[in-house]
């Protein structure tokens, strides 16, 4: 088993990967930039290292300075988080160099995964069902990108090979704007991401987000947690999350997850992973696999009683899976909701001291948060302040909880989307009902 864990990551998940260190008897660091004192997690671990100023290039992505703080504290292991380094391949390969272990899958995997590209053909290969595309990068050759769109049929979706975080991707109705979208989409890539490859891929008019949520022990045995829907989504990021993926027939899920573990020993994966998967009239389609901790994944952990990330630390210490599929039994259902320190309308974020916080409770309530009275949310990281998690013996259980944990919550100092969450998508017909598209959100705010 681990002994000592350094948490690279800061936030409501450097909290959680504390958690479940202690759980397990596992001693912590935490490292944090100098805007980031205050953090509870900071407090709570038995070592505590200021890796460098505010800007997350200068701490939370400045790998030296993650590595040195192992070195001095004599931590055996390192946890990313999700975010920031959790997939990047050479900070990976850096950790494991200096001798350290990387809670995660092997850097080789990562840069496979990384590359939506080769992650897509990957995939394929092992037997996953992918969205009709350009199998390989979109090249320098104008007639053939016309001819692979025309092929693929129109609207198609211009994506960059190493996008994230929604960003990078380009929807094509017609012909006419294919090129300058290539290009545009290209120079875009280069500047966020570094690289330029950029494909393409039929773009679904009415898909849902669903995805899988794995275990796998590197060793070629691998579990799946079931599936979760994350469709209520704002320029491509998830706000709402749900497990499991209403109104989907069963044996349709079973055999996307059963090709998920399949992948899994094909290309023998190590750690926590997420297969993304948009979801339309009654098929699959892999978009891409997460190869770490995802937000969202409290609503797997609330349905089957797993605790993902104890699993992940167990994985990392060599002791391999401690659950087999049959014993994975799902019960209820479980939302999620994220509160971000921003306004309800405009979503500018909304930093600040929090004056006033009580977090809602009582019976299925899950409050995942870094925040306290007095605590203030620094303008230089994600706007994340903390999820609410309900379960319910049933989906509507669940929902009725989450309506009444938003009405109990309260934030004071600073602007956040509860207002949001409570007033409009906890008050939707649609949404109620369960099954609603990738679109429905933002055709509900109107700015579609
Ligand atoms: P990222 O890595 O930036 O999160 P993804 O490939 O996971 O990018 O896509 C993010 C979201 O973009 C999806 O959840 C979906 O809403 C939308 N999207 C991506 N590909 C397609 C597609 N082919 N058709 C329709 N929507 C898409």
């Amino acid at each position: 088993m681990l002994e000592k864990v350094l948490i690279a990551n800061r936030g409501e998940i450097a909290l959680r990967i504390l958690r479940a260190c202690k759980e397990l008897g596992i001693r912590t660091v935490a490292v944090y930039s100098k805007a980031d004192r205050d953090l509870m997690h900071v407090r709570l671990a038995d070592e505590a290292v200021c890796i460098g100023p505010a800007p997350s290039t200068d701490s939370y992505l400045n790998i030296p300075a993650i590595i040195s703080a192992a070195e001095v504290t004599d931590a055996d292991a390192i946890h990313p988080g999700y975010g920031f380094l959790a997939e990047n391949a050479d900070f990976a390969e850096s950790v494991e160099r200096s001798g350290f272990i990387f809670i995660g899958p092997r850097a080789d995997t990562i840069r496979l995964m990384g590359n939506k590209v080769s992650a897509i053909e990957a995939m394929k290969a092992a037997g996953v069902p992918t969205v009709p595309g350009s199998n390989g990068p979109v090249g320098d050759d104008q007639d053939a990108a016309l001819m692979m769109a025309e092929e693929i049929g129109y609207p198609v979706i211009i994506k960059a090979a190493a996008g994230g975080g929604g960003r990078g991707m380009r929807v094509v109705e017609d012909r006419q704007q294919l090129l300058n979208a290539v290009t545009l989409t290209r120079s875009e890539a280069k500047n966020a991401f570094g690289d330029a490859t950029v494909y393409m891929e039929k773009f679904l008019q009415k898909p849902r987000h669903v995805e899988i949520q794995v275990l796998s022990d590197g060793a070629g045995h691998a579990i799946h947690l079931g599936d979760r829907d994350c469709s209520l989504q704002r320029r491509h990021q998830k706000v709402v999350e749900e497990a499991p993926a209403p109104n989907i027939p069963a044996h349709l899920k079973e055999e996307v997850a059963q090709r998920c573990v399949n992948a899994c020993q094909e290309i023998n994966y190590r750690g926590a992973g997420t297969f993304e998967f948009l979801y339309e009239d009654e098929r699959f389609y892999f978009i891409e696999m997460n190869t770490r901790v995802q937000v969202e994944h409290p609503v797997t952990e609330m349905i089957t009683g797993v605790d993902i990330v104890k699993e992940q630390l167990r994985i990392a210490g060599g002791e391999g899976l401690t659950i087999k599929q049959e014993d994975v039994h799902f019960q209820g259902h479980a939302i999620e909701v994220r509160v971000n320190a921003e306004d309800p309308a405009t979503f500018v974020p909304s930093p600040g001291k929090i004056t006033y916080f009580h977090a809602p409770g009582g019976n299925g309530v899950r409050v995942d948060s870094h925040v306290y009275g007095g605590y203030t949310v620094p303008p230089f990281y994600d706007s994340l302040i903390g999820k609410l998690i309900t379960w319910g013996e049933s989906r509507d259980v669940a929902f009725e909880r989450m309506r009444i944990a938003l009405e109990e919550i309260v934030v004071e100092g600073i602007k956040t989307n509860v207002a949001l969450h409570r007033d409009k998508i906890f008050r939707d017909p649609a949404f109620k009902e369960g099954g609603v598209d990738i679109h429905h959100l933002e055709k509900k705010l109107g700015n579609h």
